[in-house]
């Protein structure tokens, strides 16, 4: 008979290493297995905030996925997912009048901004997303400081806000500080002019972060000139900036929101029931109702053992992929399929190139230490996909 048929959407952490795993399992013949993503290359969400500020190319953020690929197991079409109908096992393309079917279907779609109706917010701030997102987000930067030197001298030309101090704010504020020193000297601006602000609607920077750790990094990036506003909701941004709750107004012609991810908009489209737009999925991560349809990423949602969902991360999301891979494999070959555990390795959030902090284990780092673990588990990721000659090609730019 036909050989099944597999189909995995999105070529983030979580589907690529779903690919790796079938592709290194796979016999030839088992399985046909179909790779789509909008892009012809993977890129590394947890690096955009280094191209986003500048500190590092994008082309350190990204690998072409024909190079990581094997052919002969896995077709890649880069396309457009456009709609998922699971009642009818199909997938639309944008490019592509026929629809794609499938056996088992693989979604890894990542996420999409949360803006929690803050009003303006979608059509005034930036968003660290993708590579040409992050690119954007460089550029206007540069722009805006070239304006300042161009015309009026006017300070939201060198003001930037980031909404949000959870992760990804103060991974970005921290390559922001990388990023000043070299900036300022190209567009001859004193680096005390340029404001950088951090504001985040909870009591805490980093809320849920160690309180020893959050202190440390609070104080460090203080100590770099980053301005903090904890307890401050953003209100509304519009072209002139944003409007704290209370009326107080920033003003800043750069905006870029971190402040929240929800799953991919599809997700919901497609009927499946959802929770800020992501799947409560069974333990061997399939949709509820759909036994084919497997759900990954920061498209799922998996609670712990104290009924509380895991925050979506690159770590929870390539481990379900592995997973996935394993649990098709014993059903293609007539097995059992195995329940997923996320088992959390660590935490490490960067602050600049020099600079990070984390937990592993139970063991608090800080500082060079954690820097270099956060460098290494980078190095591992470029391993996994293609072994020591991406390593090389792709880890020391
Ligand atoms: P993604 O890796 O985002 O991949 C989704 C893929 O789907 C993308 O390739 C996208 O192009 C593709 N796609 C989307 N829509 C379509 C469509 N309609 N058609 C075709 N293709 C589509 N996590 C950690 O564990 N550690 C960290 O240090 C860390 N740091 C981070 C720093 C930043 C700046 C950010 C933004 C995130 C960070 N995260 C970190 C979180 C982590 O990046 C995500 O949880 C992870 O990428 C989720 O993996 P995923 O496979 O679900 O989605």
């Amino acid at each position: 008979g036909e050989k099944p048929k597999i189909v995995v959407l999105g070529a983030g952490y979580s589907g690529m290493m779903t690919i790796i795993g079938l592709q290194k399992q796979l016999q030839y013949n088992e399985a046909e297995v179909i790779l789509v993503n909008q892009h012809p290359y993977h890129y590394f969400t947890t690096k955009l905030h280094e191209p986003a500020a500048g500190t590092r190319h994008h082309e350190a953020a990204r690998v072409l996925i024909e190079q990581v690929i094997d052919p002969r197991k896995v077709t890649f079409i880069q396309d457009k997912v456009k709609g998922i109908r699971p009642q009818d096992k199909q997938v639309d393309l944008v490019n592509r009048e026929e629809p794609l079917t499938y056996d088992y279907l693989v979604i890894g779609l990542g996420s999409a901004p949360e803006t929690f109706g803050i009003r303006g917010l979608k059509e005034n701030a930036f968003f660290i997303r993708n590579i040409d997102s992050v690119r954007m987000i460089r550029e206007h930067i540069e722009y805006m400081f070239a304006k300042y030197r161009n015309e009026e001298q006017r300070e939201e030309y060198i003001t930037i806000v980031v909404g949000g101090a959870g992760f990804t704010g103060v991974e970005f504020v921290g390559e922001l500080v990388d990023r000043m020193p070299s900036l300022c000297r190209e567009f001859d601006i004193p680096r005390e002019k340029v404001r950088l602000i951090s504001i985040e609607a909870a009591p805490t920077v980093l809320p849920g972060f160690d309180p020893e750790l959050v202190q440390y990094a609070v104080k460090y990036l203080e100590e770099q000139g980053v301005e903090f506003r904890i307890n401050t909701p953003i209100e509304q941004c519009d072209e002139d900036g944003v409007t704290l709750k209370g009326g107080e107004e920033i003003k800043a012609a750069t905006v870029v929101w971190t402040g929240g991810v929800r799953g991919n908009r599809l997700i919901e489209e497609a009927g499946f029931e959802t929770m800020r737009g992501r799947v409560k999925v069974d333990e061997y991560l399939r949709a509820p109702g759909y036994e084919e349809v497997f759900i990954i990423g920061d498209c799922s949602l998996v609670f712990n053992d104290e009924g509380r969902p895991y925050p979506p991360t690159a770590q929870i999301a390539s481990q379900q992929g592995s997973k996935v891979a394993k649990n098709l494999i014993s059903l293609l070959r007539g097995g059992e399929m195995q329940p997923f555990r996320f088992d959390l390795k660590g935490t490490l959030a960067s602050l600049g190139r020099h600079n990070a902090i984390g937990v592993i284990g139970k063991r608090k780092v800080f500082g060079s230490t954690a820097s270099f673990l956060k460098r290494a588990n980078d190095l591992r990721w470029l391993y996994i996909l293609g072994g020591v000659p991406l390593v090389l090609r792709k880890g020391f730019i």
